[in-house]
């Protein structure tokens, strides 16, 4: 039986997926591989309720085959045909499902179990400027550092050559790895040791953390304006039964939040939030910003109040609001490693694309 091969992984994406400290929203992915097949987190599902029916049968072969194959160098056609190949690697009976972009760089570790998360801590270090040479120093070099590389087949293919360097320095394949401006990734062929690596990689950045993410409510706001704002915004909102939520934070009195560190903070908050002033009005600025942008925003800055989350159901509003929360204690805790450094521009520019594509799509 499938379902009883799985157990094991559908309790370790349950009890990981689960926790916000490592996995908010529909974010991180788990595998399995057994005779030459890998099974795999399907897209659109998320790891805190996973079952096994809905993790994709791939074959392992298809998928390493892919990595010695020629793709277009343009990204969109790159990406297309990389993903109709891994399409096609999936095993009959399993078309229903989508393997998540992930699925080529699971297949590379070889060792049976895979867990992929996003911890804020662990995001501290991989979005600090010296994110790379702290890592090194604090992990003696077992945990392995891929540099911001886009997302897909371009990821999968880099981590491919750097596994290889890491073999050849170590004699075996990494267990930890992680990648700059997004996560970590655990394997092993227990489920016991990716605990215990994953322990121990929480539990030393933890010990070098100096400053804690403080959101402590501000006090003494005009909270008359702050319902104005919210009814405002919901009125604007481009949606039949949008969701604004307020968030009264003292953290954003600060001004270096405002641009995404992760992927996740770009697809689930958009690249950029709203400002709030007073000058022109709520109206024109939400105007502005979907016509500069082609989308409505998620987030909202007003000063002196916090942010407001906002989305076209109550689910998509309260995700942009854990992710934004999520990008201010990744700030804060960069501080530890070099300061925060932010997506670059160009990056965040890529994947914002496909997002316009998909919003394009929906409507
Ligand atoms: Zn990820």
């Amino acid at each position: 039986m499938i379902s009883e091969k799985l157990t094991q992984l559908v309790a370790v994406s349950n009890r990981y997926g689960g926790d916000a400290d490592y996995v908010l929203a529909g974010g991180g992915n788990t595998s399995f591989k057994d005779g030459g097949v890998m099974y795999v987190k399907a897209s659109g599902t998320s790891l805190a309720d996973i079952t096994a029916d809905r993790f994709v049968a791939m074959d392992m072969s298809k998928l390493s085959d892919m990595l010695n194959k020629a793709y277009p160098e343009e990204d969109e056609a790159r990406e297309a045909a990389a993903l109709a190949d891994m399409m096609a690697a999936r095993l009959p009976g399993e078309e229903d499902k989508r393997p998540s972009v992930e699925a080529i760089l699971h297949g590379l570790f070889p060792y049976k179990y895979v867990v992929h998360t996003h911890p804020a801590i662990v995001n501290g270090l991989s979005c600090g400027k010296d994110g790379e040479k702290l890592c090194g120093a604090l992990f003696n070099g077992a945990v392995l550092w891929i540099p911001l590389t886009k997302p897909g087949y371009i990821l999968a293919s880099v981590c491919a050559k750097r596994f290889n360097g890491f073999y050849e320095a170590n004699g075996e394949f990494p267990k930890q790895v992680i990648l700059q401006n997004h996560g970590l990734f655990a394997a092993s062929d227990t489920v016991e040791e990716i605990d215990a690596l994953t322990e121990n990689i929480m539990n030393r950045i933890k010990s070098r953390i100096t400053e804690d993410a403080d959101f402590s409510p501000l006090t003494n706001i005009d909270i008359d304006r702050a319902e104005r704002l919210s009814a405002e915004l919901r009125n604007l909102y481009p949606a039949e039964n949008p969701c604004v939520i307020y968030n009264n934070c003292s953290l954003l009195s600060l001004n270096n939040y405002i641009k995404p560190f992760t992927p996740d903070h770009i697809v689930y908050c958009k690249h950029t939030p709203l400002i709030l002033n007073n000058i022109g009005g709520t109206g024109k600025a939400m105007a502005d910003y979907i016509k500069c942008h082609g989308f409505p925003p998620r987030i909202a800055l007003a000063e002196g109040l916090g942010f407001f989350a906002m989305g076209e159901t109550a689910k998509e509003a309260e995700t942009a609001r854990l992710l934004f929360l999520d990008a201010m204690r990744i700030a804060v805790y960069a501080k530890s490693f070099g300061g925060p450094n932010p997506l670059p521009d160009d990056f965040t520019l890529f994947i914002l694309n496909w997002e316009v594509e998909k919003y394009r799509v929906k409507q």
